[in-house]
């Protein structure tokens, strides 16, 4: 891999002229100067006509809800630290500053060590040019033709008030490079507002505006603060040089599996209050134990304290790039709810498949072995799931029995609960 940043800098996705393929090309050439390699840098962009730069990309690419970029930005930094030695970058437009405008104070006023760039083209362009926030008066835009209001908001002024260490202002105009690694090189967090102006929705609005011109006229002036950078070794940086991850979460290979398919699926299906949900983290941690890769992944409505509680766990020898199941090759459904969640998936089930299924449920049509079980009777409901978790054990034996006594034994449920109440009877 070559150290370019961007796949093509001649072909970006953007409409012919908008400044946003300058902000690409102007960041690009900054994290050369700087000697970034392009693995180094994360990018997180925000929804917007700026954030298809994406699949330009050859960086970490996060792209974020609308607004959210940097406060998913912010986590990454606080999870990095300073000393990581890599670099994480916010793009987002003037409408996700709007939207997302707490989340930049906040990341200011913490110095998260990241830069955030606001490509201010003064509109939402994604959705045909509304206003922002930072739109200034007498800019006007196809949804506000004939603007006046009580003025924009000054995103620069407002980060140097939250506590932004270095926050500057500058025209997306000519090789702003040397500005943009000035602002990525800087020891904590840093903003950089680009002026820009949509060719598609803001040049038309404004024929004959240049946006030289509009930033005298609208006191949008090229600006530049610096405070002295707090360093890495700084005791208010403690804390952002340490693992997010505790070491508690930390499990060790003790046993070995017996799987001898590559992936193995298994899908928890019961109700909300019945420890479904636990069970399949359990079931992921004892898989983990025995020297496999394991990924969960819940599902259950809004109001998770009634209806279906269902969790999709994947086992497998090598690495889960993707956490959504396909066909399980095993259900375990131990409530009236999780046999109506599970319907889709007993419909679909080749005779491969095998199904746990508690004895009090009618039978579902289904080409899968079923298997009758007292799930709910034997443990009580709120064992229910833990319950099948250990008679898939018995019926699999993918996995070394004991390694499913012992992680329980270390969980807290076993001094409510004794590991005997799971027994084979
Ligand atoms: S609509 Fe405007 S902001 Fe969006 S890509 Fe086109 S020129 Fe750029």
């Amino acid at each position: 891999m070559d150290n370019t940043f961007l796949i093509d800098s001649r072909d970006l996705p953007f409409c012919k002229g908008c400044g946003h393929s300058s902000v690409a090309q102007m960041t690009e050439k900054a994290l050369a100067k700087l000697g970034y390699h392009p693995l180094d840098v994360i990018m997180v962009t925000d929804i917007g006509c700026h954030g298809i730069i994406d699949k330009s990309l050859r960086t970490h690419t996060v792209h974020g809800l609308h607004g959210r970029s940097v406060a998913i930005a912010g986590g990454i930094a606080h999870g990095l630290g300073k000393k990581s030695g890599k670099k994480v970058i916010v793009f987002l437009g003037d409408g996700g500053a709007t939207i997302g405008l707490q989340h930049i104070l906040i990341a200011a006023h913490h110095n998260f060590p990241m830069t955030v760039v606001v490509h201010n083209n003064m509109l939402y362009g994604m959705t045909g040019g509304q206003p922002s926030e930072y739109t200034p008066d007498g800019f006007n835009t196809p949804t506000a033709p004939n603007r006046s209001s009580a003025g924009s908001l000054d995103i620069v002024q407002l980060a140097e008030a939250a506590g932004a260490g270095y926050v500057s202002r500058v025209a997306g105009i000519g090789d702003f490079s040397a500005e943009m690694a000035e602002a990525i090189a800087y020891e904590g967090f840093s903003l950089v507002e680009v002026m820009e102006i949509c060719p598609s929705y803001g040049v038309k609005s404004n024929p004959g505006m240049k946006l030289r011109q509009l930033m005298d006229e609208t006191g949008y002036l090229a600006t530049k603060k610096v405070k002295t950078p707090i360093h890495a070794d700084h005791p208010a940086y403690e804390g952002y040089n340490q693992s997010l991850i505790s070491d508690k979460l930390l499990v060790e290979q003790l046993f070995t599996h017996r799987m001898t398919k590559p992936t193995v699926r298994i899908l928890l299906a019961g109700s909300a209050g019945e420890g479904t949900q636990s069970a399949a983290e359990f079931l992921a941690r004892v898989a983990m134990c025995n020297g496999l890769q394991a990924s969960k992944k819940g599902h259950y409505p809004v109001t998770v304290g009634v209806g279906f509680s269902a969790a999709e766990v994947i086992l497998s020898t090598g690495t889960i790039y993707y956490s959504g199941g396909t066909k399980p090759d095993f259900m375990l459904i131990t409530s009236a709810d999780g046999l109506d969640y599970a319907r889709p998936h007993l419909a679909q089930a080749e005779s491969s498949a095998t199904v746990l299924i508690d004895e009090s449920l009618p039978l579902p049509e289904t080409k899968a072995k079923l298997i009758q079980l007292p799930l709910r009777a034997a443990a009580g409901v709120r064992n229910a799931a833990m319950m099948s978790i250990f008679r898939w054990a018995d019926v699999s034996q993918l996995l070394d029995s004991q390694s499913f006594i012992d992680e329980y034994q270390r969980g807290k449920l076993a001094a409510k609960v004794p590991v005997e109440t799971f027994s084979a009877k």
